[in-house]
């Protein structure tokens, strides 16, 4: 969060109130500092700047991998967003010039808080230190011509994550909702993921050490469809929270 000219981190109360932390929850540990504040007073930045990695999983749910005409995944699919996609809530996604049709994509984001490597199922609940809100922002004809995802899915400011880490919250039945413009264009259960969260911290871990601070972007329900510049994307996890970012053309 930035009040005043400094960025730091918070902890959010229940009542809307924000205890300033000295230190950083996820590298250095933090202590209660005794300023207080509303979080209308704060504007918030993303919750995680991710020093290594953002983890995207493809086609996580069946509706979904249908809706694209795809096979559902005998493994999870997993790709890359460099850490410099990410921003913020309210920061804005940039249409890039290469593209005629970027998608949104909302997802539950899971946080990493331990290093870690091969992490049995199991154990996955005590690497991960919460969760948040994602927007796994697709340039859909890049990812089909280019039939990899990484410049599709890798522009600067195509992962917004936010709007806070949720370090409390049972993960396996929760509605995720975006919205265009204010209607409803995706509805979908957590419950409906092909892989779980904990069989995701596995198999990615599997694969490559987890690093404090990075995110795994668990996958996206089904009604993906294209933004337009000047269009408004809200991704509302249940029990989570609400992401807001607004689409703009890059002066
Ligand atoms: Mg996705």
């Amino acid at each position: 969060m930035v009040t005043g000219d400094i960025d730091e981190h918070g902890e959010l109360d229940p009542d809307s109130s924000v205890v300033a932390l000295a230190g950083d929850p996820l590298y250095i540990g933090v202590k209660l500092t005794d300023e207080e504040l509303r979080l209308s007073e704060v504007r918030l930045l993303s919750p995680v700047l991710p020093r290594s990695k953002v983890v995207g999983i493809g086609r996580n749910y069946a509706a979904h991998a249908a809706e694209l005409g795809h096979e559902l995944p005998a493994e999870p699919l997993m790709f890359l967003k460099p850490n410099t996609s990410v921003i913020g809530p309210g920061d804005p996604v940039f249409y890039p010039r290469q593209s005629q049709e970027v998608h949104y994509e909302g997802e539950l984001a899971v946080v990493i808080g331990r290093i870690c490597r091969d992490v049995p199922a199991e154990r996955a609940a005590d690497v991960i230190f919460g969760y948040t809100v994602g927007n796994d922002v697709t340039a859909r004809d890049l990812q089909r011509s280019d039939g990899q995802f990484t410049r599709a899915k890798g522009f600067d400011s195509f992962c917004p994550l936010g709007p806070w880490v949720e370090t409390e919250l049972d993960v396996t039945d929760l509605r995720v909702r975006t919205f265009l413009n204010g209607d409803v264009v995706q509805d979908g259960s957590t419950k409906d993921m092909i892989f779980d969260v904990p069989s995701l911290v596995a198999h990615v871990s599997s694969v490559m050490t987890l690093l404090p601070g990075d995110v795994i972007l668990t996958g996206t329900p089904e009604g993906v469809g294209p933004m337009e510049v000047g269009d408004e994307v809200d991704v509302v996890i249940e029990g989570l929270g609400t992401l807001t970012n607004k689409v703009r053309r890059r002066d």
